[in-house]
């Protein structure tokens, strides 16, 4: 039995009055005890959260059973230890940062791609009327990526709207697009057809969901994700490294975050050039004042600012299961990111 799970999930749902469900939705998963960030924007949730297989079992339940979030897939993981330190809920204007905004061009509650399983994703890909395009970022898909997958040279996914003309040559194809859990092909793929792509794929659940119901066949390298372990495993059929040192050029699948907190960028970088280079990108952050210290992981825990979130009951709320047993815990639990 797992010590500890990880979920990740997402789910494109309105959600009324976003701004106090996030901090309703903290409070109840921190009673849970559960750690993680999570996304609410108007247009659903985004989350990775960690815990206990209690936990996390009670907190599924508790999405499920809210008719909005009723179709959520949850990704789920076992982990030795929680993924994360501290639990964040955020309300912002979308769940992922696309700039697609407007829900009369791009809704995915709407109009997306033609979902697709990762057992019939597997046997889509390799046909000559298809391509498969990853609408991820650098530092991701230079880390690992689906075997002959066209990829973007994009920071962001914000950039992704940009790319759209350099993807024009293959409006006569099938168009089969992936991520990291899915939720960035919902809007990738709505823009494609809009865009006038007329055959559109997306896979369901990403890159995650594949690894765990097709063996993960033909991705190439690890996946990043979005908490402390940095990247996972995906492909237990015919696995390979793709990804290099940033340093010395050498094969390593070693994901890490700059030491430097104020370029904290990721990239890969072999042992060797960790230990040289005291886990920084270049030589200008290995000089930096506030270089934190390397450990080997390459991860680092923000410093927390305290914030009082001792917010005032609102009694008349449709909360439904978001209520939690005692308002006196949450206020306890002073520390949130911003
Ligand atoms: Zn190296
Ligand atoms: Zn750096």
């Amino acid at each position: 039995m797992a010590k500890y799970n990880t979920l990740l999930y997402y789910c494109y749902s309105t959600i009324e009055n976003g701004e106090q469900f996030a901090a309703d939705h903290l409070n109840f998963c921190k009673e849970l005890g559960l750690t993680g960030r999570i996304i609410v924007a108007d247009e659903g949730l985004n989350g990775t959260v960690s815990g206990t297989p209690e936990a996390c079992q009670a907190y599924m339940d508790a999405v499920l059973a809210d008719e909005r979030f009723a179709k959520t897939d949850f990704k789920v993981d076992e982990v030795d230890e929680p993924s994360f330190v501290k639990m964040h809920v955020r309300y912002k204007s979308e769940i992922v940062h696309s700039g697609l905004r407007d829900p009369n061009i791009i809704d995915p509650k709407q109009r997306t791609g033609i979902h697709l399983e990762p057992k019939e994703f597997m046997e889509m890909k390799d046909r000559d009327d298809v391509v498969v395009l990853d609408v991820r970022s650098n530092y991701e898909h230079s880390l690992g990526k689906f075997k002959n997958a066209v990829t973007l040279d994009i920071e962001n996914f914000r950039d992704f709207p940009a790319m759209i003309n350099e993807l024009a040559k293959y409006k006569d194809k099938k168009i089969l697009t992936y991520c990291t859990g899915g939720i960035k092909c919902e809007k990738a793929s709505a823009l494609l057809l809009h865009e006038g792509f007329k055959n559109v794929y997306q896979l369901h659940g990403g890159i995650i969901k594949y690894g765990k119901e097709a063996g993960g066949k033909d991705f190439e390298g690890k996946c990043y994700v979005f908490d402390n372990r940095l990247s996972v495993d995906v492909n237990s059929v015919n696995p390979v490294v793709i990804s290099t040192c940033r340093n010395c050029g050498k094969t390593t699948p070693k994901m890490i975050n700059c030491a430097n907190p104020e370029c904290n960028e990721h990239f890969t970088q072999c042992d060797e050039c960790g230990e040289a280079m005291e886990g920084c990108c270049s030589d200008a952050c290995k000089a930096h004042p506030r270089k934190r210290v390397y450990d080997g992981t390459g991860y680092y825990v923000k410093v927390p600012q305290p914030v009082n979130v001792t917010k005032k009951a609102r009694p008349n709320l449709p909360n439904k299961y978001f209520l939690y047993k005692s308002r006196a815990a949450a206020k306890t639990a002073a520390l949130l990111f911003l």
